[in-house]
Order: C-alpha cells, then structure tokens, then sequence
C-alpha cells in the first residue's frame, strides 16, 4: 500500500485544489499546523517524517500551558505539499470548508522519531513562527471497542511555556503565517469570487469539466 493511499482515497481531486502529491525522496523536517474550519474547528498538525507528514487532527488546537493535555487524533498521512495548501476545500469534499497555515517551521525529534511515532511516544523542539520549544506527542491507550487513534499534544515546561493566565496562543495569533488572512477572508474570498465568476473559484479549471478527469477520480467520496 502507498504510503499516500488513504489521503488519496478520500479525496476527488477534480473537484478540490487541494494536492495529490506523493511520497518525496527528500530528506527534510518540516513541521506545519493548519486551521481547518471543517464541521468542527480544528487544528491540523503535521510533521514531516521519511517524505510525508505524519498527521493529528487536534480539535482544541495547541496550548502552550504544560497542563493542558490536548487531543490530537491521528489521521491519515499526507503530502509534503500539503504544507503550504491554504484555500477552500469544495462543499461536498472529505473535510469542506477554509484552511489557513497557522504555523509552521521544523521540528527536531528526541531520539529516533520511527521508533517514536511507532511506539506512540514523540518527543521532539519545534522551531515555528508560533509554536517553539520543547513538545510531547503520546499516544492514549485505546478504550476497548475504540477505533480512533487518539493521542495527546502537551507542551513541555521550558522558556517557551505560557502559563494559563498568559494570553492563549490561539486567540493571540489567529491568522495566516503565509498571507496574514483570517479563516473569515479565506472564506470570504471564494464567495466573492464564486458571485463574479459564476463557478466556484476554488475548482481548478485546467481538469474540472474534464470527462477523463471525471473518469479518473475516486468513486468513493465519504463525506466530511
Ligand atoms: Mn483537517
């Protein structure tokens, strides 16, 4: 199985610009987080790891308290590309809705980060535009019956701590690291140039009225 195979499944990539990618030779340690207006509101957070980033979607997003234990369920790996993807995904598309990058920058694991990531125990520094210091990933002992890989994102007690009467991080810096825009004018950008254009503005237009496109793209579309 490709290492992309379940990020390319769930997605129809004639219809959403976000990229199909694959797997990259390159060696690198680029982390990104990305604030995804979904059904729910979360944060994406990705560290890049043998040529894809290794995914958590976290639903409260990061804290830079210590204490606070935030839930990062893990999701299927995606494309190095994807680290710069900031746009509409399509209505109807597996995760519909404006992502903005939030953050992003590198990561430098603890040890061995395959050992790590396999075992469920990541320690690691990320040197973002935001996010710095030292970090834990770990993964939470499943309930049984559970199927969700649930982990836990935790900052560790260093300089670049905050404590819980500190402004929050998130509230703080709400916007793009990339364009400086908020999830609003993200999405308020596509609605305006949909009313102009007459066709959703985030449809690549090179492939979306292909028929071989069309022919091409995945039958399953699981909803978001
Ligand atoms: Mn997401």
């Amino acid at each position: 199985m490709s290492a992309l195979e379940a990020y390319h499944k769930k997605r129809d990539f004639a219809v959403t610009s976000e990229p199909r990618g694959s797997r990259a030779r390159r060696k690198g340690n680029s982390f990104v987080v990305q604030k995804h207006d979904a059904t729910r509101l979360h944060y994406d957070f990705r560290l890049e790891l043998d040529g894809v980033l290794k995914s958590w979607a976290v639903t409260r997003g990061p804290s830079l308290v210590p204490g606070d234990k935030r839930l990062a369920v893990h999701v299927e790996d995606h494309p190095l590309d994807y680290g710069s993807f900031e746009g509409i995904i399509p209505e109807g598309q597996y995760g519909a809705g404006a992502v903005l990058v939030w953050d992003r920058g590198t990561w430098e694991p603890e040890g061995d980060p395959r050992a790590g990531y396999a075992k469920g125990h990541l320690d690691f520094t990320l040197h973002g535009e935001k996010l710095k210091g030292k970090w834990h990933l770990v993964r939470m002992r499943a309930r049984r019956g559970e199927k969700a890989d649930n982990w836990l994102l935790i900052k560790a007690n260093d300089a670049e701590a905050r404590s819980a009467k500190d402004p929050d991080i998130l509230e703080e810096q709400p916007n793009s690291v990339l364009t400086g825009r908020s999830l609003e004018e993200i999405a308020g950008d596509a609605h305006s140039r949909r009313w102009t254009s007459g066709k959703a503005a985030h449809a690549p237009t090179t492939n979306a009225e292909s028929p071989r496109a069309r022919a091409l793209a995945p039958l399953t579309q699981p909803k978001a």
